[in-house]
């Protein structure tokens, strides 16, 4: 593609590399006229949604000529109950993502400056770059965001820093003592965003309890979503937590209407069906432990095992080993992005999608 467009496109958008999303199922179906294809590739949720929620999605097809309702009061309230705060901190987004593009926008300016770790989730340099901003890249330690680098990179222009925790693809993240002497640091009129995408998957007793460090800091503003445990990624409901006048702004830029009935009523299902949830996080659990056993016999190390993914160091290049498992049907996801280009992430499935994936790693390293 041409740098120089005739159009008066904002600059910083033609030099936009775009988001590399993981290959479909159907895509490599058709492509390698495969039966079966399994998908590890975009850490979803392999049990997929609550069947509640699904019957509540439908449910709400029989209203699909009016508008939703714009504010999604009823998720909105919901979800304050859940998280025990009122609901003028909550603005909901069409995934978190949007949210990012969203905090973004607000908090830049052609000179600003954001603060992204090393291997910091790619929609962050997106979210940056788009709003002009300028990107100032903090190198990490071991895999680890660098919080004091971090405090050290903060100038008179920093706006905001983006951190996720856990970060994707690395799956390392900070603890609360980390985080709250961080947050203690930051100047109050620099925004902080911990996007808590993995937060279901999180059990040690020392992550972060961020709702409460968002009461004490009201720069902070904290992203979650419905896409990865709750399973509903095709439905893209994203929220954030914010104090109220960042909240309000963020409700001001949002589209009107940007949450559709079915994923407003989808979402409220899912938060209600616990017991789904909890049934998800204990497959993950055995799939994670599965992998790693794997992984241990294929003499290959992983970054972390948290979350529900592994990046595991391949020692060799990702991208031909991925294009490898993907003729034979195992979509995983090569780290080329995120210049790890011997690394390769891999969502945790089902047992049997795990053992498959297994058997089709194994040959292809014995090849
Ligand atoms: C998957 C992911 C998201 C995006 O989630 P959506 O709500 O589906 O947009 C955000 N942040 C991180 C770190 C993720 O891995």
């Amino acid at each position: 593609m041409s740098d120089s467009s005739s159009f008066h496109i904002r600059s910083s958008i033609i030099r936009l590399k775009p988001y590399q999303t993981g290959k479909t199922i159907d895509k490599i179906k058709a492509l390698y006229q495969l039966d079966e294809v399994i998908k590890l590739a975009s850490n979803e949720n392999p049990l997929g949604p609550s069947t509640k929620a699904i019957a509540a999605a439908q449910n709400a097809l029989s209203d699909l000529g009016r508008y939703p309702d714009p504010q999604a009061t009823n998720l909105k309230q919901a979800l304050a109950d859940h998280l025990q705060v009122s609901p003028s901190h909550l603005t909901l987004g069409n995934g978190s993502d949007s949210l990012l593009g969203l905090i973004g926008t607000l908090f830049t300016e052609s000179e600003s400056e954001v603060i992204i770790s090393q291997y910091g989730f790619a929609s962050f340099f997106i979210a940056a770059q788009i709003n002009q901003a300028k990107v100032v890249i903090v190198p990490e330690q071991d895999f680890h965001t660098d919080l004091e680098a971090m405090l050290t990179a903060i100038t008179d222009k920093t706006s905001l820093i983006f951190i996720a925790n856990p970060n994707n693809p690395t799956g390392t993240w900070r603890n609360e003592a980390d985080i709250t002497n961080f947050l203690e640091q930051v100047p109050p009129s620099v925004a902080v965003v911990l996007d808590e995408a993995y937060y279901e998957y999180m059990s040690a007793s020392d992550f972060p309890n961020s709702i409460a460090l968002q009461e004490r800091f009201p720069n902070l503003i904290i992203t979650r979503t419905f896409s990865k445990a709750y399973g509903l990624a095709a439905m893209r409901v994203g929220y954030a937590i914010a104090n109220p006048e960042i909240t309000d702004y963020l409700n001001r830029i949002r589209a009107p209407f940007n949450l559709t009935t079915p994923s407003q009523a989808a979402a409220m299902a899912a938060l209600d069906d616990l017991a789904h949830l909890q049934t998800g996080l204990a497959l993950n659990k055995q799939g994670m432990a599965q992998w790693t056993q794997a992984l241990a016999e294929m003499g290959l190390d992983a970054i972390s095992a948290t979350c529900n993914f592994l990046t595991v160091n391949v020692k060799q290049n990702g991208e031909q080993l991925c294009q490898r498992l993907l003729e034979k049907g195992i979509i995983l996801r090569p780290l080329v992005p995120y210049h790890l280009a011997e690394y390769v992430r891999i969502s945790i499935g089902t047992e049997a999608e795990n053992s498959k994936a297994i058997s089709a790693l194994t040959e292809v390293l014995g090849e």
